[in-house]
């Protein structure tokens, strides 16, 4: 559980972003010199994700969290690239809908969390209702400040069903976000991406960090940890995460079912005649 422990919160201590460093690349001189690493944990995460399936006796639910051009979505095409989409779904949370806005505030989450065999990843989760929520205001102190807590029961709550929970947080510094908004102006297909919204953000980064700083430290908990992923390069960032994403379902031991029919008694009743015929319709 190498990786695992590197980037683990550890439950009840204090965050300080300050301290950790974004460009973080462990050993690895470059993107090419990673490809390898890369490619291992992404066979390793196609192949659990089969047996997870297979076995159907539990779930796993990744949340990803980050400020804009963190690399949320770009992390999504890397670790579901190398599963089945039979055994995966992506939900998006964007701004309440009028209907969502009208639940209590996990409503919409406990929706969409993974069925057993199932892996299921938020692009932003119901941690957004202690960050941006938070930074704006959007509900009085009293109501987000009870939320840390609703949300670790509701982490409970599901892990005590089965559900195994990653949350990730992609650690970029503020050059990089600005460097990567610019790549998104040079790049016209990427111009649709671009919001007036996310550099109306950036002046607001501190009240951010200290939002992130809060639920990273009040909101890991053994089942249900928080990671924080340097996540300015980001061949780095799919690396660690998948493979904090392997060690965790390795670590499950799980196993294929055991055949619910006889399969010598399939093999001697289908196949040695479908052989047989086989031989005597070949070609002499
Ligand atoms: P994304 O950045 O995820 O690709 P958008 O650019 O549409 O997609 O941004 C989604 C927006 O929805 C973000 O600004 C995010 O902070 C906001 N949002 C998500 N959840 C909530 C919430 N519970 N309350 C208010 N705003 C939210």
């Amino acid at each position: 559980m190498h990786y695992f422990k590197k980037f683990h919160v550890e439950p009840g201590s204090k965050v300080d972003l300050s301290t950790i460093d974004a460009s973080f690349k462990d050993h690895h001189e470059s993107h090419q010199h990673a490809l390898p690493e890369i490619e291992t944990y992404r066979q390793k995460l196609a192949d659990l994700q089969y047996l997870m399936y297979a076995e159907n006796k539990r779930s796993l639910l990744i949340c990803l969290q980050g400020r804009d051009a963190a690399g949320k979505d770009g992390t999504i095409k890397h670790v579901l690239g190398a599963m089945n989409p039979q055994g995966c779904t992506v939900t998006g949370f964007k701004v309440p809908t009028k209907e969502e806005a009208a639940h209590d505030f996990l409503w919409r989450y406990h929706r969409t969390t993974p069925e057993k065999g199932q892996v299921a990843i938020f692009n932003r989760s119901h941690y957004e209702d202690v960050l941006v929520v938070r930074v704006h205001n959007l509900v009085p102190q009293q109501v987000w400040e009870q939320r840390y807590a609703h949300i670790n029961h509701f982490e409970q709550q599901l892990a005590d069903s089965g559900t195994h929970i990653l949350k990730f947080y992609l650690h970029i510094d503020p050059e990089e976000q600005l460097a990567r908004f610019k790549q998104r102006i040079d790049d016209p297909a990427r111009h649709w991406k671009i919001s007036d919204n996310d550099y109306a953000e950036r002046p607001l980064w501190d009240e951010y960090t200290t939002a992130f700083e809060a639920a990273l430290s009040q909101c890991s908990t053994p089942h249900a940890p928080w990671f924080i992923i340097p996540s300015n390069h980001k061949w780095f960032r799919n690396l660690a995460i998948s493979r904090i994403v392997t060690e965790t379902l390795e670590a499950l031991n799980m196993k294929f079912p055991e055949p619910t029919v006889d399969i010598n008694e399939i093999k001697q009743k289908y196949h040695q005649i479908v052989e047989k015929e086989h031989e005597e319709s070949a070609p002499q």
